[in-house]
């Protein structure tokens, strides 16, 4: 019987392996992830403010994938292609017949000086929850060191990840100011944006309101600001410089570093696929999700979201099952159903492409997020893990 491994149990890598149950592939599965949990990415964000806890976003991967799945926790060191071998860093290499690499995303800093030491990336639930307690300790010193740095937050990044955070952080703060006794005129929060604009993927009016909502609550947007180098409580870029005893790094993010440990042809960690979203020099061999970069109508490649991980690994399992079957591989083709930004628990702003095209803004996003989140949840999970999770 064919072996397929499924590496990282992400939004892709849990997508596939469903989809290779539903579609019946007549083949044994294997799916490795470092953790035994699945973490909701999407809201990670909220983990870093304070406003949800990691069991509010995390599921146990053996309660949600069939029991005919071989599940492997440990950590993929590098893949021998050669060999057709994933080398691991507690058990036996594995062999493949086929290989799904999902292995997600990682900081990207660009090279910028200080960034990887001093700045708070959020890439995965430990470093969201680091994120948060720093956060928490630097407020909390504030009335010992009477040091305003410990009232400064910056932000780096004006992007998805970015706003999201911010939004969360500004409906958590009253709650914060309150707990930790803080003088709310002295707290300031920067976000340091190399680019022209905030959220650049949204309409202008979208951006606008996101704008005027954070400012609205405190918040100082510097655009058209490249950052050269952080320090330990310092931004600094060519003409501007922020302090800050918080620095949050979401300026962006590459693909695993494993793709580079494996010696794929890649930029940023991300490998260039076939339209079938196999390899041009290993046809069994399949790069979906934040790892992968897949060629658009347009000449580019689409950009690396949940929602277009988990529809490549649709395709992706798909097209193993048509190879298992002596059948010819299909095209992937993307439906976007939009994009939803959150400002808080209660507010955003999104663009839907649902029987029309949408331009929302306000209270009226929140429910949306929420049935965004849920439905990601029900697809990849259980019914019972959607209620419980908050
Ligand atoms: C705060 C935030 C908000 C976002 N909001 C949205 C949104 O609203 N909509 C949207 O579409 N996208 C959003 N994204 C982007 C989205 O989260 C990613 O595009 C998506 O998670 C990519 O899915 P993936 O399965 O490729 O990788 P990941 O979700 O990164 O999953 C990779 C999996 O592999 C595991 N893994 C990694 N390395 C190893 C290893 N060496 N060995 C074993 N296991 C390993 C990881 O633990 C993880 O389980 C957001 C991202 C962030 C950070």
């Amino acid at each position: 019987m064919k072996k397929i491994v499924v590496l990282g149990a992400g939004y892709a890598g849990l997508r596939t392996v469903k989809e290779l149950i539903r579609l019946k592939a007549d083949a044994q599965i294997v799916l490795v992830n470092k953790n035994d949990y699945h973490y909701e990415s999407t809201q990670l964000h909220e983990i870093a403010a304070g406003t949800k806890e990691p069991d509010d976003i995390t599921f146990k991967i053996m309660d949600v994938i069939s029991p005919k799945v071989h599940f492997v926790k440990d950590e993929v060191l590098k893949i021998d292609r050669s060999k057709r071998q994933v080398q691991l860093k507690n058990s036996q290499a594995i062999s493949y017949d086929y290989l799904v690499n999902c292995l997600g995303f990682e900081s990207e800093t660009f090279g910028i000086k200080g960034a990887d030491e001093f700045g708070l990336p959020l890439i995965d639930v430990p470093s969201a929850l680091a994120a948060r307690k720093h956060l928490e300790k630097t407020l909390a010193n504030y009335s010992k060191s009477q040091d305003e740095n410990d009232l400064h937050i910056i932000v780096c990044g004006a992007g998805f990840t970015s706003i999201e955070y911010l939004g969360e952080l500004v409906y958590r703060l009253p709650e914060l100011i309150k707990k930790y006794d803080l003088p709310k005129d002295k707290i300031k929060i920067y976000c340091v944006e190399a680019g022209p604009k905030i959220l650049p993927m949204l309409r202008p009016n979208l951006a606008k309101y996101a704008i005027d909502y954070l400012e609205k609550h405190g918040v100082e947007i510097h655009t058209n600001t490249p950052i050269t180098e952080i320090t330990a409580n310092s931004v600094l870029s060519k003409d501007l410089s922020f302090t800050a005893n918080t620095i949050i790094w979401t300026t962006g993010v590459k693909g695993s570093h494993v793709i580079a440990d494996s010696g794929y042809q890649q930029h940023r960690n991300r490998v260039a696929v076939s339209t079938d979203l196999s390899l041009p020099d290993d046809t069994n061999e399949f790069v979906i999700g934040d790892v992968s970069a897949v060629p658009s109508p347009d000449g580019r490649f689409y950009p690396t979201t949940g929602q277009i991980s988990i529809a490549e690994a649709t395709l992706a399992a798909k097209n193993i099952v048509a190879k298992l079957q002596g059948k010819p591989t299909a095209p992937f083709v993307f439906n976007n159903l939009g994009t939803v930004c959150s400002l808080g628990p209660f507010n955003g702003v999104a663009e839907l492409l649902l029987a029309g095209h949408w331009h929302l803004k306000g209270l009226k996003v929140a429910p949306l997020k929420r049935i965004v989140n849920d439905r990601s949840v029900l697809e990849l999970a259980h019914f019972k893990t959607m209620l419980e999770s908050k």
